[in-house]
């Protein structure tokens, strides 16, 4: 599918989880910033080394970096492309529309208290990324990735504290890029509670309807 799609909501809304599952169905190239950003911290890169205290302290990384990354990897891309986590600023919005047609921004709305449960008792996979919730979707395994094998691990961001900041930068940065993307005439408003199949069929048609 040629469609290039942006994924908005708050920080546990389901974008990680929704993205997989879209990517291995549809065959999109998937990006997800927050992946490539942990993965540049983990192998110590200038990158890594320069965005580490932005995360740990739940603030955005600064702009000039992440849209650096995104240019990078876009460059590499066939095909259409969902981006899960950018733009998350107004400046990475009209970056990345110079050089992305976006085709649909789909916007995860979930209740504040679903948000804080599904954070909480999230858990990724070391190896590939995979998202787990110790309720919601549990691995098979405790603490091993149904899909790899890797380890699972709970993010050092995913505390009460650091989420806490992480909410009040998505409502002063992230929640205006709606009117952005509205004004474009792609966005779609998605109900983001409910099983996470319940959330995949609502995308989808969504998608069927872009
Ligand atoms: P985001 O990428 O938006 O931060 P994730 O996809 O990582 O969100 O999901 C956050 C947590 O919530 C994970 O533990 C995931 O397994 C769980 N989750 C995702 N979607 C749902 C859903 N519809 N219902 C319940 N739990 C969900
Ligand atoms: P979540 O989906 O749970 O909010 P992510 O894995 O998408 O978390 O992002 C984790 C952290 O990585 C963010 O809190 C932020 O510090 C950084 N980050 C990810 N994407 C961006 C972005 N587009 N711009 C700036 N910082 C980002
Ligand atoms: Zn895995």
């Amino acid at each position: 599918m040629d469609l290039n799609i942006v994924l908005l909501g708050p920080p546990g809304s389901g974008k990680g989880t929704q993205t997989e599952r879209l990517a291995a169905e549809f065959g999109f190239t998937k990006i997800s910033t927050g992946d490539l950003l942990r993965e540049a911290v983990r192998n110590g890169t200038d990158l890594g080394t320069k965005a580490k205290g932005y995360m740990d302290a739940g603030k955005l990384v600064p702009d000039a970096l992440v849209i650096g990354l995104i240019k990078e990897k876009l460059k590499g891309s066939k095909g259409g492309v969902i981006l899960d986590g950018f733009p998350r600023s107004l400046e990475q919005a009209k970056a990345l529309d110079e050089v992305l047609k976006v085709g649909l921004a789909v916007d995860l709305k979930v209740d504040q208290e679903a948000l804080i449960k599904r954070l909480t008792e999230r858990r990724s996979c070391r190896k590939c990324n995979a998202v787990y919730h110790l309720e919601f979707n549990p691995p098979r395994k405790e603490g091993v990735c149904d899909k790899c094998g890797g380890e699972l691990y709970q993010r050092s961001d995913d505390t009460e504290k650091v989420v806490r900041e992480r909410f009040a930068t998505y409502t002063e940065r992230t929640a205006p890029l709606t009117e952005f993307y509205r004004r474009k005439g792609v966005l779609r408003s998605v109900d983001g509670m409910g099983s996470i199949d319940d959330v995949y069929k609502r995308i989808v048609a969504a998608i069927k309807a872009a």
